[in-house]
C-alpha cells in the first residue's frame, strides 16, 4: 500500500502523528505554541483525539491517567523550555505512581544547540531524573523507532514515564516516506510468572498464618487482576484491605473487607500477602509499631529491585499480580483449605470495624451548621452511582472521603497517589471523562476537592466546559489549607494589619464563590450551605448530562478528622 507512495514527502508532524497512531495511542493532552502547533494539528488528522488544557502540569496529570486507566500511554505534548518544565510535576507523578506516560516536547533547532536558541533548555538530561526512558531522536526517519520504544519502556516491567525530544526545526521538514524507519505496534508487555518453589513457600506461609491479611495496591489494579484476586478472596475467606487506589479491585462493600479497621489489621496481621502495593510511606515502611516486628511478608511485584524494601520478605514473588495471584490459585486449589471464619482474628477485626463505623455514623448524623466532612460525605455517597469514577485530592476531604465514598470497580479512583500531588484531580477528571465519553457514556467522573486543591488547576474548568464534558467538582470548602478561618474572625484579623504579615498561612479567602468559577465558562455553579441545598445540588449536577457543574460546599472551618490510633506522618509513629 505504501509502495505507490514512496516518493510521497512527509513531515515531522506528520511521522510523530503516524508513529504514534502505530502505537495504539488514543489521546493527546498539551498545550500548543511554537514548535509544536504542527504536531497537534497532524495528531488530530491522524484519529488521536487532542485536548487542549491551560496549563502543563494539568495536561500532564491527565495523559498520565489515560495511561492508569486504559494500560496504554497517553501523550502529553508542550513546547519547549517552560513549557516542558511545567509538565515535570506530571512527569514525576506519573513515574513515582509506576503510570505509563509519553511526554513529547519541542526543543530547540539542531542548528541552535548551545547557541542561547528560543527557550532553550538540557531537556533529555532534565527528563531522565523524572522518567525511565529520555531521548532526542537523531533524525526525522528515525522518529516512528524512538516513539516505538517510548512507549514499550512506558508499559513493560514496572510502568513509568518516558520522554522524546522533538527538535523544532524536525516538525515542518519533510523527508520522502520511503525513507522512515516505520515500525509496527509494540507487543504487549509479556506477561512474568513466579518461580514455582517460592510460590509453594509462599501458599504454606498462607495455610500457617493465625492473622492473615491480604493488601491490595494500585499494582494489583493496572494488572488487571480482579477477577483473580476476587477468587482469592472469596473462595479461601481471607480478609483484605486495599490501599487509596487498589480500593474497588475487590468491591469495598466485600465482607471481607477490613478498610473501616485498617489500623488493626495492619498492626495485628502475622502473614500479609502484598499485592502491589510498595511498603513505603503509605504502608508505613512495613515496620513497628505500625506492623508486627515478627510479620511475615508474601511481597509479589514485577519490579525486582522493589522486592526487600524496608521489610525482608519471607517469600518474594516476582512476576505479574494477575498471573501470580492464579499461581497462587492454582496451589491452593489442590487443597481443601480455607481460612475459617469463626477465629478471634476476625472477631476482633469485625468489632473494630463496626465501632469505627458507628464513629462515623454519629458524626455524619450531626445537624449543626456549617456541615462537618462526614455529613457533607454521606449526602455525596448517597447520589454517587455505583459505577462513577471518583477522583479526589485535598487533605481531610481525600482522607475522609476515601473512607466513606466507596468503589465497587477497579481502576475506578484516581487521587493524589504516592508522591502526594494536590493538582492533579482536574486533568485525571477530565482524562476520566474522556475515555468514559467514547467507551460507557453515561457513566459519571465526580472530582472531589479540597478547596486548596482545587486551586491549583482551577483553570481547567474552562477546560471541561469546552469540551462538554459532564463532570461534577464537588469542592468542600472550609476556607483554607487543612482548616481556615470563618468570614467573621478573618475580617476581625486583618482589621488590625497586612494580611501577608499576620494571617495564617493556611488560610484562604472566606466563603469564596468557586462555583462562579465554573459558571465563568457556561457550567453549572452552586452553592450549598446545608444539608438541603447540597442535597438539590447533587440532584441537579447528576440530572446535568451535557457539560460540568461545580457544587461549592461550605463546611465548618474548622472540621476535622475523628480521632485516630496514630498521627499521620510523624517521625516518631512512622
Ligand atoms: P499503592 O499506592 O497502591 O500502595 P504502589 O504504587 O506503592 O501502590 O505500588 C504499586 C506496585 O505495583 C509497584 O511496586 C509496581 O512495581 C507494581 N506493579 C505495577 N504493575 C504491576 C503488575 N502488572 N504486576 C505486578 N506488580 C505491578
Ligand atoms: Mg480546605
Amino acid at each position: 500500500q505504501r509502495g505507490c507512495e514512496e516518493q510521497e514527502p512527509v513531515t515531522g508532524a506528520q511521522i510523530i502523528a503516524e508513529a504514534l497512531v502505530a502505537q495504539n495511542v488514543k489521546y493527546m493532552f498539551g498545550i500548543v505554541g511554537i514548535p509544536v502547533i504542527e504536531i497537534a494539528v497532524a495528531a488530530q488528522a491522524a484519529g488521536i483525539k487532542y485536548v487542549g488544557m491551560r496549563n502543563e502540569q494539568a495536561a500532564c496529570y491527565a495523559a498520565s491517567a489515560v495511561g492508569y486507566l486504559t494500560g496504554r500511554p497517553g501523550v502529553c505534548l508542550v513546547v519547549s523550555g517552560p513549557g516542558l518544565i511545567n509538565a515535570l510535576s506530571g512527569m514525576a507523578n506519573s513515574n513515582m505512581n509506576c503510570w505509563p506516560l509519553i511526554v513529547l516536547a519541542g526543543s530547540s533547532d539542531t542548528n541552535q544547540e548551545t547557541m542561547g536558541a528560543f527557550q532553550e533548555f538540557p531537556q533529555v538530561e532534565t527528563c531522565r531524573l523524572y522518567s525511565k526512558f529520555s531521548a532526542r531522536p537523531s533524525s526525522l526517519e528515525a522518529i516512528p523507532v524512538v516513539i516505538e520504544k517510548a512507549v514499550r519502556s512506558s508499559i513493560y516491567g514496572r510502568p513509568g514515564s518516558c520522554y522524546v525530544d522533538i527538535p523544532g526545526d524536525f516538525v515542518n521538514k519533510m523527508v520522502n516516506r520511503s525513507d522512515v524507519r516505520y515500525t509496527e505496534c509494540c507487543l504487549p508487555p509479556p506477561t512474568s510468572l513466579a518461580d514455582p518453589t517460592t510460590v509453594n513457600k509462599a501458599v504454606s506461609l498462607l495455610k500457617n498464618a493465625q492473622q492473615p491479611l491480604i493488601i491490595v495496591g494500585k499494582g494489583a489494579a493496572f494488572s488487571h487482576a480482579e477477577k483473580s484476586i476476587r477468587k482469592l478472596v472469596q473462595d479461601y475467606g481471607l480478609p483484605f484491605l486495599p490501599t487509596p487506589m487498589g480500593k474497588g479491585v475487590v468491591p469495598d462493600n466485600h465482607p471481607n473487607c477490613v478498610a473501616a479497621a485498617r489500623s488493626s489489621a495492619l498492626q495485628n496481621a502475622d502473614v500479609i500477602l502484598l499485592l502491589g502495593a510498595r511498603l513505603n510511606w503509605i504502608l508505613h515502611f512495613g515496620l513497628p509499631p505500625r506492623f508486627r516486628p515478627d510479620v511475615k511478608i508474601i511481597q509479589v511485584d514485577i519490579c525486582a529491585e522493589e522486592l526487600g524494601n524496608n521489610v525482608k520478605p519471607a517469600a518474594s514473588l516476582l512476576g505479574d499480580i494477575d498471573a501470580v495471584t492464579q499461581q497462587l490459585l492454582e496451589h491452593l486449589g489442590k487443597t481443601s483449605w480455607k481460612y475459617p471464619a469463626n477465629t478471634e482474628w476476625w472477631k476482633t477485626l469485625m468489632t473494630k470495624i463496626r465501632a469505627n463505623e458507628e464513629n462515623s455514623k454519629v458524626l455524619a448524623s450531626q445537624t449543626s451548621l456549617p456541615m462537618n466532612y462526614y455529613t457533607v460525605f454521606q449526602y455525596v455517597k448517597e447520589s454517587l452511582p455505583n459505577n462513577c469514577i471518583i477522583v479526589s485530592e485535598g487533605a481531610n476531604t481525600m482522607d475522609i472521603g476515601r473512607t466513606i465514598l466507596q468503589n465497587y470497580h477497579p481502576r475506578h479512583r484516581l487521587d493524589a497517589g504516592t508522591f502526594g500531588t494536590m493538582g492533579v484531580g482536574l486533568g485525571f477528571a477530565i482524562a476520566a471523562a474522556m475515555i468514559t465519553k467514547d467507551e460507557c457514556p453515561e457513566q459519571r467522573v465526580v472530582c472531589v476537592e479540597g478547596d486548596s486543591a482545587f486551586g491549583f488547576s482551577g483553570m481547567e474548568a474552562e477546560t471541561m466546559c469546552r469540551y462538554n464534558l459532564p463532570i461534577i467538582i464537588i469542592v468542600v470548602n472550609n476556607n483554607g489549607i487543612y482548616n481556615g478561618f470563618d468570614e467573621g474572625t478573618w475580617n476581625e484579623m486583618i482589621k488590625s494589619g497586612d494580611p501577608a504579615t499576620i494571617a495564617p498561612p493556611v488560610a484562604l479567602m472566606p466563603n469564596a464563590h468557586y462555583e462562579q468559577v465554573m459558571m465563568a465558562f457556561g457550567g453549572k455553579g452552586y452553592f450549598a450551605r446545608t444539608p438541603e441545598e447540597l442535597q438539590n445540588a447533587l440532584r441537579a449536577s447528576f440530572a446535568e448530562k451535557n457539560g460540568p457543574s461545580l457544587i461549592n460546599v461550605m463546611i465548618d472551618p474548622v472540621s476535622d478528622r475523628k480521632k485516630q490510633d496514630f498521627h499521620w506522618l510523624t517521625r516518631s509513629n512512622l
